[in-house]
């Protein structure tokens, strides 16, 4: 499964703005966008025009590292998307926050979406009682979320649980932190996602 191993926070800089790939680190003055508020490379700090076709490229790109996703398979879930009744860059972003490495970020049982990842990978977890180690995976409606039962008492992911225990988990996922589980009880809204994107240029990019 191909994924990028490259330096993470260039990619915060080169998009102007935190991607949280870094879990805890992203949230102290150690970030690299707070300390080094322009992009990478010789020429980061200089003053650019963006014309539109670079906003559309930007903002695509922006949503792709965001969620984790190369190319390929951002540019398959645009083609679901289209087919999909609706909104298409609505129906983007909802196709992208039902992965199941993005939903197990967003219940705080990851500090990050690439933790997330590995965890699910490393089969910690199991959709309607079944073990699901595929990131990828997207979850519906009515389906239940739940830590694998002998990963349950594991330290290393209670210690993970109770570090993201404030963070704000979305309306559409019902968390149980007593049973470490979650039910999905409806599909993301826009304004469920807090992706700061008009989703609208990638869109517009896609379809030229
Ligand atoms: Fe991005 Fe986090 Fe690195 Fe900051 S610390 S640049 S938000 S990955």
């Amino acid at each position: 499964m191909a994924r990028y191993t490259g330096p993470v926070c260039r990619l915060c800089r080169r998009e102007g703005q935190k991607l949280f790939l870094k879990g805890e680190r992203c949230y102290t003055a150690k970030c690299a966008v707070a300390r080094r508020a322009y992009a990478p490379g010789q020429h980061g700090q200089g003053r650019k025009k963006v014309s539109e076709y670079g906003k559309q490229l930007r903002t695509k790109q922006f949503a792709k590292r965001y969620y984790g996703v190369l190319e390929g398979q951002f540019h398959h879930y645009f083609e679901m998307a289209e087919k999909m009744p609706g909104v298409t860059g609505e129906n983007l972003l909802r196709l992208l926050e039902s992965r199941l490495d993005n939903v197990i970020y967003r219940l705080g049982l990851a500090s990050s979406r690439a933790e997330a990842r590995q965890l699910v990978l490393h089969a910690h977890f199991t959709v309607n009682g079944r073990k699901v180690n595929i990131p990828s995976y997207l979850v519906k409606a009515g389906q239940v979320i739940a830590v694998k039962d002998s990963s349950r008492q594991l330290g290393k992911l209670k210690a993970i649980a109770e570090a993201n225990s404030a963070r704000p988990v979305p309306q559409w996922l019902e968390l149980n932190r007593e049973k470490q589980e979650a039910k999905v009880v409806g599909v993301p809204a826009r304004e469920d996602i807090d992706l700061p994107i008009e989703e609208t240029l990638i869109v517009e990019l896609y379809s030229k």
